[in-house]
């Protein structure tokens, strides 16, 4: 991955060229995101970058064998930890005591295909859809094993960490030790999509490096030309994109998908709205069914319709955004609502959000959810 082939943060491209070219690169760089915007492209671009043979105007060639290995992650002192869990992929054996190695194949497929995908990508290409992936004591063991060689051909061992907040305080504490006394030539580039959740004294010893959103305009013109998508369905899909490559890469290619969950929404206000309780609880269902990410993409996607409904009744029709279906459905529905309901939905989907990270289970959370907006409505 050359940093010309990433989308968008040309800011930040140069910055971390200077680094590299005026040899400034502390040991650790902590990359904040949020998720999609390419972070994890500029870890790989920056390895690519400070081991390239034959640099210039500020980016790697591409083509020398450093370059290459780099772009099929074959690179032997470039090393990836990310979020596991036991598999139906792993021997009976490996799923004892999983560690990423043993996902590396897949996990290099994913980035080589997409790498501004985000966990759901990650977990489904991994096969653990449905479970809650960490990075395990096992797991920061075989990074202080890694580090602790010499490297084999670079001046570096560099060790790419993506969500170090999915350590939990066993594994943080020995990835804390390693920050602290780092064996020589080690660069640590982590990834964070939640920096709240990583233990101070892990963010003390790093250098915080944090992606911009993506401009609305700047984005459609990347949609436009990668899609070959009109003007205004790449304004559409840059305004759901909050700023991020991936999540509008994604929206464009899963249309479908989040269609699909729209009408979910949609399904469940019509039913609340009639007082169909049952109608309300069917959708619950449904729900209740669906894969962990996918729920949480559906509350994500119920919050926003949510609010483009809010907007479109305080007479700002304007900044909701809508297209030709939302519309239609929105405009017939806002007359009939309290004015009460947006900001009641909005906070029990955040409720709904927080607690599918709990153990609370997926069927209870939904039919709260459901008699919530039956009632609200
Ligand atoms: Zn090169």
């Amino acid at each position: 991955m050359r940093f010309s082939e990433i989308y968008g943060n040309e800011a930040l491209k140069a910055r971390l060229v200077r680094m590299v070219d005026e040899n400034r690169l502390g040991h650790a760089l902590l990359f904040v995101e949020q998720e999609g915007m390419g972070a994890l492209a500029f870890a790989i671009a920056l390895s690519q970058y400070l081991n390239c043979t034959n640099r210039s105007g500020g980016d790697s060639c591409g083509e020398c064998s450093s370059c290459r290995r780099h772009a099929h992650l074959t690179y032997p002192d470039l090393h990836f930890s990310f979020p596991i869990s036991t598999s139906p992929k792993l021997s009976d054996s490996e799923k004892k005591t999983p560690i990423c190695s043993y996902f590396l194949r897949d996990f290099s497929a994913l980035v080589q295909e997409n790498p501004y995908f985000d966990s759901h990508d990650l977990y489904t290409a991994l096969g653990i859809e449905n479970k809650a992936g960490a990075i395990t004591v096992a797991e920061a063991k075989e990074i202080a094993n890694t580090l602790s060689l010499q490297p084999y051909e670079s001046q570096y061992k560099i060790q790419v960490i993506w969500e170090p907040e999915k350590m939990n305080s066993d594994s943080a504490n020995k990835l804390l030790k390693l920050l602290e006394e780092p064996p020589a030539g080690t660069l640590f580039l982590l990834v964070t999509h939640k920096i709240e959740k990583m233990l101070t004294t892990v963010l003390s010893r790093c250098q915080i490096i944090r992606l911009q959103p993506e401009q609305r305009s700047n984005m459609a013109a990347i949609l436009e030309q990668k899609f070959g998508i009109g003007k205004e369905e790449a304004m559409d899909f840059a305004t759901i994109s909050g700023g991020s490559v991936g999540k509008a890469f994604s929206a464009v290619e899963n249309a479908g998908e989040s269609g699909q969950n729209e009408l979910l929404v949609q399904e469940m206000l019509e039913a609340a709205l009639s007082k169909t309780l049952t109608g309300v609880l069917d959708v619950a269902d449904a729900l209740a069914s669906m894969g962990k990410d996918r729920q949480k993409q559906w509350c994500v996607i119920a919050e926003g319709f949510v609010r483009k409904m809010f907007v479109t009744s305080q007479g700002l029709e304007s900044i909701a955004f809508l297209n030709n279906d939302e519309k239609e459905f929105i405009e017939r529905m806002v007359p009939r609502i309290k004015e009460t309901f947006y900001s009641r939905a909005a906070d029990a989907l955040d409720a709904a959000l927080r607690l599918l990270d709990s153990n609370v289970s997926a069927k209870l959370i939904f039919a709260d959810l459901a008699n919530r907006f039956y009632l609200y409505i």
